[in-house]
């Protein structure tokens, strides 16, 4: 069928909406219709810098649409199903068997070259084939194939109008809430501190805010988005360019120094200070795609006579079947209020949305489709 998608053709080229093919959907295989989808900053790690297949491919991994057709062997979802997408994972690998998913050993090539597992394009411009198929999506298209191992389906009880607003459950949110609630775990009463008041690091801060964190520190250089994490629940925030030493102001607050730390920016520097804020015992969590290579200098001696621990994680060490259904709970409790998050733009304008993400104006872009309103 024809579709109409946002093609990367070269590595920093704005994104070029064309007409392709995509071939009906296998035996395992779902056609989903988007009706919108996020945008993440990933999709941006890869506009801007080399991507490690060739292009042209179509990005886009926070969609959220309606199950159009299914192959044979589909059992989870049906036609006309709303559903979300989230990340793929091969299934098989010790990981995936100890739902692990997120860490599977394959996840760069399920989720990053962009072709089907047997290496055939359902993707392709006139006689050239386009690669689809990221993070088992794609999204930034009218229409995507995805399979049972990373569709969501959504409850019948979601508005419309609040289903459009959840494809970053998919990526970004469960990234920043699933850090704080399936990896960190702080509890009642404790102190966490979030590095990056973007759409991940507010995310956790919405999590622990949920959780009952006692003291909830939010610390970025933009004065706005400081402003959104106290009306989220912030009951601090630091001002990088107005605080000389931030770890030193994040203990005189505490007292002690911060029982966890959650560092969202993908820069060594910050996860220092993130490291360096905590107390005894203290657990730091960091997430964002640091430069490949890039390293990180720890205070050793500190470490170990603090007990401090230091995780890596991705996509919130979440199982998206079980996860995003509690998100959209959360969500339906006017505890994940995504709606502060979001700016809506038409997919026409998406080099507009990543703009304003890059820039720092929009904190999450929603890319909405136009035969939404009919759907
Ligand atoms: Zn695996
Ligand atoms: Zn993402």
């Amino acid at each position: 069928m024809q579709i109409q998608a946002a093609v990367l053709h070269a590595p920093q080229s704005a994104l070029a909406l064309e007409n392709l093919t995509l071939e009906a959907p296998r035996g395992d295989e779902i056609r989903v219709r988007l009706v919108a989808t996020g945008v993440c900053h990933t999709d941006i790690a890869m506009l801007s810098r080399p991507f490690p297949v060739p292009q042209p491919i179509v990005l886009g991994h926070e969609g959220a649409g309606i199950v159009e057709s299914v192959g044979r062997a589909v059992r989870k979802v049906k036609p006309g199903d709303r559903v979300l997408m989230s990340y793929n994972f091969c299934g098989a690998c010790p990981s995936c068997q100890g739902h692990a998913t997120s860490y599977c050993h394959d996840f760069a090539s399920t989720n990053f070259v962009g072709l089907r597992q047997d290496g055939s394009a359902a993707l392709s411009l006139g006689q050239t084939p386009v690669r689809h198929n990221f993070f088992g999506q794609s999204s930034f298209a009218t229409h995507c194939l995805c399979t049972e191992k990373n569709v969501i389906p959504v409850p019948d009880d979601v508005s419309d109008a609040a289903f459009e607003l959840m494809g970053p459950l998919g990526c970004g949110i469960q990234t920043g809430a699933g850090a704080v609630i399936n990896v960190l775990r702080p509890q009642l009463g404790q102190s966490l501190v979030v590095f990056g008041a973007g759409a991940v690091g507010l995310a956790g801060l919405m999590a622990a805010r949920a959780i009952g964190v006692g003291l909830l520190i939010a610390v970025d250089k933009v004065p706005a988005r400081l402003a959104l994490a106290r009306e989220l629940g912030a009951t601090h925030t630091i001002d990088v360019s107005q605080v000389a030493d931030v770890a030193a102001e994040i203990r005189r607050l505490t007292g002690h120094g911060a029982d966890f730390s959650l560092d969202t920016t993908g820069l060594p520097a910050v996860t220092r200070q993130a490291l360096d804020a905590l107390g005894p015992l203290g657990m730091c969590g960091f997430v964002g795609g640091a430069a490949v290579g890039a390293e990180l200098a720890v205070d050793v001696r500190d470490m170990m006579l603090q007990g401090k621990s230091l995780r890596g994680i991705v996509e919130g060490d979440a199982n998206a079947d079980v996860f995003i259904p509690t998100l959209i709970r959360m969500h339906q409790q006017g505890r994940l209020p995504l709606e502060k998050l979001v700016r809506v733009y038409p997919f026409e304008a998406i080099n507009d949305a990543i703009a304003d993400a890059k820039s720092g104006v929009t904190v999450k872009p929603i890319l909405r489709f136009p035969h939404a309103s009919t759907a």
